[in-house]
């Protein structure tokens, strides 16, 4: 139990917050992280202005300094990756495992775009005037606006925040309400880290007060959002107002083809990882389970028996598995999901209780319906629980076609021995990123990460792809005496 008040990181200085919201671990509710700033408008302005005026000199900083404070960050991220982790597993609800690892992949993003700081080529080209030479280069953008969502509260802010910083924009990060403590450990480390004042800020408060003031002001130069699709919508109307560009990461409903020549032992493996783990609450998760029928009820039971093994728990204790749901209403989402599944026909394989465990929190058993069909609620909304609908097909066209037959495109997946099956999959599926026999979930940090339709709006995010949205071009005419 802690009752330490977290304040704002603005220009520089701490800055106290006028008022404070409890963050409590959904784990254990009798159990609070603290107090963390429910932000103000002025807040955010003042954040925004202290970002614009420290833009000029840090965009022209020099490369080295700008790579050793990536570093540093990245560094200290690696080394305390079991403490963070702790904070971010008791804040969020992901199993320490999970917790740890989503820490350390933090700290491999501010490395990876620490490199990349050097790496920051322009491009020449002769002109189709004789003697006159062109040059392609990049430069920042200004103050980059970062809006993140609960279920990655240190990873998402570390894609984003690295290559703003690494490309030489100020950043102000909005972290959602539900997970302060991650993003306050971070700028905690960033606060260290040789940045200059104003060059990075926290804002910590409400999306529809702060989130939305930031969307809305002409000051911010780009807004880089994940979340869900309805606010992603609502944020790119309002930055186009002043032409701020903008870059949407949304939600999902990521299928996962199982065919008749799968090997149904990996079948099951990455089903349950890529439905349940992180309590399915993944923009990667595979909500739908594409299956054909000559494996589909072997496939079905062999799921059901592996599910019976999942260990639900506190997220901090040993041999969990499953942690518990982020808060009570997502909770609720789930379980109205659940009856609307029910409702419209599907059939209820396992799962979807609510038990009582030693620790008062959030916890919900993985479940599984099975006779569920594409055209149903739960298969085309996304829940962003541990609620996966199996979806039964004839062959592969038919499983391509209801896969590909979706708002959304963030990831797909196949499992299949067949190299002819895959490599179709791989060239036809209307998602931005392919996986054969592996689970939808689970993506590296050196390349391009994004979807398509509504998962996705905008470049792409990491990798040398960062830079499309990070960076802006200018060409340069020059006739030398
Ligand atoms: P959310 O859309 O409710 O909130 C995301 C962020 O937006 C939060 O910081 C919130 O405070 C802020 N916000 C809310 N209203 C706002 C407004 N009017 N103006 C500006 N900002 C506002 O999403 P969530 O519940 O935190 O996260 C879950 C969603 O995130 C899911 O849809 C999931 O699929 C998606 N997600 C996508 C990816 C991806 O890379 N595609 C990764 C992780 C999560």
């Amino acid at each position: 139990m802690s009752d330490k008040i977290h304040p704002n990181f603005i220009d520089g200085e701490w800055v106290e917050a006028k008022a404070t919201i409890a963050n409590v671990n959904p784990s254990d509710t009798s159990d609070s992280l603290g107090q963390f700033s429910s932000a103000t408008v002025d807040d955010m302005s003042a954040a925004i202005t202290a970002a614009k005026a420290a833009f000029p000199a840090w965009s022209q900083s020099g490369l080295e300094a700008r790579k050793a404070i990536l570093d540093f960050i990245g560094d200290e991220l690696i080394a305390r990756k079991e403490e963070l982790g702790r904070l971010l597993s008791r804040e969020e609800g992901k199993p320490l495992a999970e917790g740890i690892g989503e820490v350390a992949r933090s700290g491999q993003f501010f490395h990876y775009f620490g490199a990349e700081v050097l790496r920051q080529m322009g491009e020449f080209a002769s002109s189709v005037r004789p003697g006159v030479d062109i040059e392609v280069s990049r430069e920042a953008l200004g103050v980059v606006g970062i809006i993140t969502p609960w279920n990655f509260p240190t990873a998402v802010a570390a894609w984003k925040i690295a290559p703003a910083l690494a490309f030489g924009n100020s950043v102000v990060l909005k972290p959602a309400e539900l997970v302060p403590a991650s993003a306050w450990a971070l700028t905690e480390i960033i606060s260290r880290s040789g940045l200059p004042k104003g060059a990075f800020n926290l804002v910590v408060g409400s999306g529809s007060v702060v989130g939305d003031a930031m969307a809305r002001s002409a000051d911010v130069d780009a807004i880089s959002f994940t979340g869900s699709v309805n606010i992603g919508r609502q944020i790119a109307r309002n930055a186009i107002e002043n032409m701020s560009r903008v870059q949407l990461e949304m939600g999902s409903k990521n299928a996962l083809l199982v065919m008749d020549d799968a090997d149904i032992d990996l079948a099951v493996q990455c089903a349950i990882n890529g439905a349940y783990f992180g309590t399915g609450q993944k923009c990667t998760a595979s909500s739908r389970l594409i299956v054909q029928s000559g494996i589909h009820d072997e496939f079905v039971a062999k799921m059901s028996a592996a599910m019976n093994d999942l260990k639900v728990g506190n997220a901090l204790t040993a041999g969990t598995q499953i942690g518990p749901v982020v808060d009570q209403r997502q909770l609720e989402q789930n379980l109205r999901y659940m009856q609307i599944a029910a409702d419209e026909g599907a059939e209820l394989v396992q799962g979807g209780d609510t038990p009582t465990l030693d620790t008062d929190g959030y916890y919900m058993t993985p479940a599984l319906f099975a006779a569920s069909n594409n055209a149903m609620r739960v298969n085309r909304e996304e829940i962003f629980g541990p609620v996966a609908c199996v979806i039964k097909v004839d062959d592969y066209d038919e499983a391509l076609a209801v896969s590909n037959d979706s708002d959304f495109g963030l990831t797909a997946g196949i499992m299949t021995t067949s190299l002819k099956q895959a490599a179709h999959f791989k060239r036809h599926s209307k998602s931005g990123c392919v996986m054969v026999n592996l689970p939808t979930a689970g993506t590296d940090y050196h390349v391009p990460f994004g979807g398509r339709k509504s998962s996705s709006y905008g470049p792409r995010e990491q990798g040398q792809y960062a830079k499309e949205f990070y960076t802006i071009v200018k060409t340069n005419y020059s006739q030398p005496y």
